[in-house]
């Protein structure tokens, strides 16, 4: 039996969970005067969810330099003046989003996104979390200077480890008590409204009461059983990039009591991952496993055959729904082939000590070498596609070059290189879920609805585990994004509903 006690605490706000969406929920429920408690499933060492296994790199719109300087004011003017970074205005945020979720993203949802992402960093400065521009993986240098590309441009310092940790600091600065190794089991209602959750930690079964809760536990991409079910066959089989503690609790725990689910419930973000990487994500190597340079790349699947575009749009566009593609294809892997010509472009995760990777003198040799592979047909297939080359397009990865094949069935259509300069390299990747799209309806202020499309009393919802924002694939940095302008938003409504109820 539970413990009905509350442990003597009185608590206005639970927050269920500890990554960015939920920190950012906790810091303004304080904000506006809430005493709030975070509760953690994970031990501390292991804690802050995916939010923690990110690089950090967080989209917002931004309308040129004088933005990003009240983001980033240690940036100098020596950086400034050797940097293009561009616009990334809440036009071409509204385009991106809707294109790649073909139409389908919660207009509302995503105005609210999209709008206020720029201010919601703006108040997570204030609340101590600093941020730099994303010189390493986002911009190359050309004639001297750094340009951007992707609408990506901002990441929190110390990636994901020093977002989690400054959210962490200024929770705890203003008396924010956080308990790890505290897994909510289940919401207690009286049918109407919330009345706080059942707990449980290592020995110990308690009650925890108070009149609102906001759920930010993450999707479910960490419990086979329900990627199989919702996904579909083949999704058990998936590596798990981040956490393992996200395995679809918040949203169970609110069907439970009679939440709508909403959005995408058989998608998912997932990308191309090293092969032979662990079940779950590995802190110490964080998202290093992901192997993101295929643009530049040959990508052949078991048969030699390549299967995808790996130049249909930047990579920031395309990562997400790739990893699928690649599950989908026999024996669930591919490998990426590059020639000398961009061995220099490889982003820093192909030097990781644990990379599954072949090098090879001739493209013979390679291919006797890439395991699991047809090597004739391998050879057939970069004969063909060497030959579809319009190399009379210059090469700049810069911008969507237009350097493509002709006349394959499937042609890539920038960045094409021939594959014919040794060395050769070729790296072996499987599919990396990330998140899972579908999850809990909410209003505009982040209350939970249920199957009448009521607010479910004191019941708030942000982050991974919220549906209808991303459908079939997702623009690269909008998950921190997401959690931070819901996480904000739902700290306050939850207490404006307080003071309104009180
Ligand atoms: C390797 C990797 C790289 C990524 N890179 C980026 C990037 O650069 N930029 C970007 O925008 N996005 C990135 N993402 C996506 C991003 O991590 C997520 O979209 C975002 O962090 C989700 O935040 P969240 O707060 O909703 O969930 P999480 O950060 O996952 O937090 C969920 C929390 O809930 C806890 N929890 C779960 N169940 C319970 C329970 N029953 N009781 C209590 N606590 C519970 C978990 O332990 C965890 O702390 C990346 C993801 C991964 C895995």
């Amino acid at each position: 039996m539970p413990d009905a006690a509350n442990s003597g605490d009185s608590f206005d706000v639970i927050v269920v969970g500890a990554g960015n969406a939920a920190l950012c929920a906790a810091l303004s429920a304080q904000e506006q005067g809430a005493r709030v408690v975070v509760l953690e499933r994970a031990p501390e060492e292991e804690s802050g969810g995916n939010s923690r296994f990110t690089a950090g790199a967080i989209r917002v719109a931004y309308r040129g330099v004088d933005d990003l300087r009240e983001l980033m004011p240690d940036l100098t003017e020596d950086e400034i003046a050797q940097t293009d970074f561009g616009t990334y205005t809440e036009d071409q945020f509204f385009d991106d989003m809707f294109r790649v979720t073909r139409n389908r993203t919660d207009p509302v949802l995503c105005e609210i996104l999209v709008r206020r992402s720029f201010e919601t960093l703006k108040w997570l400065r204030g609340k101590g979390v600093r941020f730099q521009p994303i010189w390493g993986r986002q911009a190359f240098k050309v004639d001297g200077k750094f340009k951007f590309w992707g609408g990506l441009t901002v990441e929190a310092w110390g990636g994901g480890p020093g977002l989690v940790q400054a959210e962490t600091e200024a929770c705890r600065k203003r008396g924010i008590e956080i308990r790890y190794r505290s897994r909510a089991t289940r919401i207690l209602t009286d049918g109407f409204r919330v009345q706080g959750v059942q707990v449980k930690t290592p020995g110990r079964l308690y009650e925890l009461r108070a009149p609102a809760v906001i759920l930010a536990a993450g999707g479910f991409q960490g419990d086979a059983e329900m990627r199989t079910r919702y996904l579909g066959p083949g999704w058990e089989l998936a590596k798990v990039r981040g956490t393992r503690f996200n395995t679809g609790d918040g949203i169970k725990m609110a069907l439970d009591i009679g939440a709508s689910p909403f959005g995408n419930w058989s998608g998912c973000h997932a990308v191309q991952w090293d092969f032979n990487a662990p079940e779950y994500g590995d802190l110490a190597v964080g998202d290093a496993f992901q192997k993101h340079s295929y643009p530049w790349s040959v990508l052949v699947n078991a048969n030699g055959r390549r299967f995808l575009d790996e130049g249909a749009d930047f990579r920031n566009y395309t990562y997400a729904k790739y990893g699928r593609v690649v599950l989908e294809q026999p024996g669930n892997f591919a490998w990426q082939v590059f020639d000398r010509k961009v061995l220099h472009l490889l982003r820093d995760e192909y030097r990781i000590k644990q990379v599954t990777k072949v090098r090879a003198d001739t493209l013979e040799e390679l291919a006797q070498k890439l395991e699991g592979v047809d090597g004739k047909a391998f050879l057939e297939e970069i004969r063909a596609y060497n030959a579809a080359v319009r190399t009379d397009i210059p090469f700049n990865p810069n911008v969507k070059d237009g350097r493509r094949t002709e006349g394959l069935a499937i042609n890539k259509s920038n960045w094409a290189n021939t594959i014919e300069e040794p060395p050769f390299e070729a790296y072996q990747v499987g599919c990396g879920i990330t998140f899972t799209f579908g999850g809990l309806r909410i209003d505009p202020e982040t209350r939970v609805l249920d199957q009448d499309q009521e607010p479910i009393g004191g019941l708030y919802a942000c982050g991974e585990l919220v549906g209808g924002i991303f459908y079939f694939n997702y623009p690269g940095g909008s998950g921190l994004i997401n959690g931070a302008v819901f996480g904000k938003i739902a700290g306050a409504t939850a207490v404006a509903d307080l003071r309104r109820n009180a």
